[in-house]
């Protein structure tokens, strides 16, 4: 926990001089809309992510999941602007998905993921919706530690040090608002999904992931499902699974907007 708890720390200074509040936080007077979002295809490129018993790829399932959110949102949410942090198989450092967010001036960031177990294949399953916070159970520091170790493929660890205990609680105190609309939108996205797809609902979590400290705006990340669990497997790695989990996710945004913008 406390190697975690340095990674989480070590990220933020460099958020201190570029990070903008959403508009629902920093000018009181504006209406808050939901113009943007900004879709985070976990992994990439060198980076496979998780790999399930049959050799599907978390990196092919995140993208999967993600190309078909964005072209639903595309089509019912004309209003919405869609940023991609990868819209194909290739590498991107975790704090760059946070630099492309907030250069885009995202209102919400999704990041997509899918979960596994040490032991292939397992009987894990399910689908869980994280916002950023320091871990609290064991499970979910074990996801957090593990999707964070990202960090291993990238050339440079530079943008994750120097940081004071002054930085995390000012970044923290300014972004508390953000972490309520994430709380609210993780549960409806788990909401959606339990409606739609025929494996556990985990539940909503909290865990420091990286990503999620680099996006300074609303933000959640997925895990979909057990890529170690055959069956889980199986559902992402089709294409009516990949539109199940994009169905959820857009139905959840849709009732989210309507919550954010009256806000
Ligand atoms: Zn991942």
């Amino acid at each position: 926990m406390r190697t975690l708890l340095c990674a989480i720390l070590a990220v933020l200074p460099t958020l201190i001089g570029t990070t903008h509040l959403s508009d629902a936080t920093s000018s009181p007077s504006a209406k808050p809309k939901l113009d943007v979002i900004v879709l985070d295809a976990g992994h990439g490129g060198k980076d496979s992510g998780a790999i399930g018993p049959g050799g599907y790829m978390e990196k092919q399932a995140a993208l999967g999941i993600v190309l078909k959110l964005g072209a639903l949102i595309n089509k019912e949410l004309p209003g919405v602007k869609v940023v991609y942090t990868r819209h194909d198989d290739h590498f991107v450092e975790l704090y760059r998905r946070g630099e492309i967010a907030n250069a885009a001036h995202g209102k919400l960031f999704i990041s997509v993921h899918c979960n596994s177990t040490p032991e292939k294949p397992s009987n894990a399953s399910g689908f869980t919706t994280y916002f950023l916070r320091p871990g609290k159970t064991e499970a979910a520091i074990h996801v957090a530690a593990r999707e964070n170790a990202v960090i291993k493929y990238e050339t440079g660890h530079h943008q994750y040090q120097n940081l004071s205990d002054v930085d995390y609680i000012l970044t923290s105190m300014a972004r508390a608002q953000d972490v309520k609309f994430s709380e609210k939108f993780a549960s409806l996205v788990q909401q959606e999904l339990a409606k739609r797809l025929p494996i556990p609902d985990n539940g909503v979590s909290q865990a420091g992931f990286l990503v999620l400290i680099g996006a300074a705006m609303p933000n959640v990340l997925i895990e979909t499902g057990f890529i170690s669990d055959p069956k889980d497997e199986a559902i992402l790695k089709s294409q009516t699974g990949e539109m199940k989990y994009a169905e959820g996710i857009l139905a959840a945004i849709k009732r989210y907007k309507a919550i954010y913008e009256r806000s």
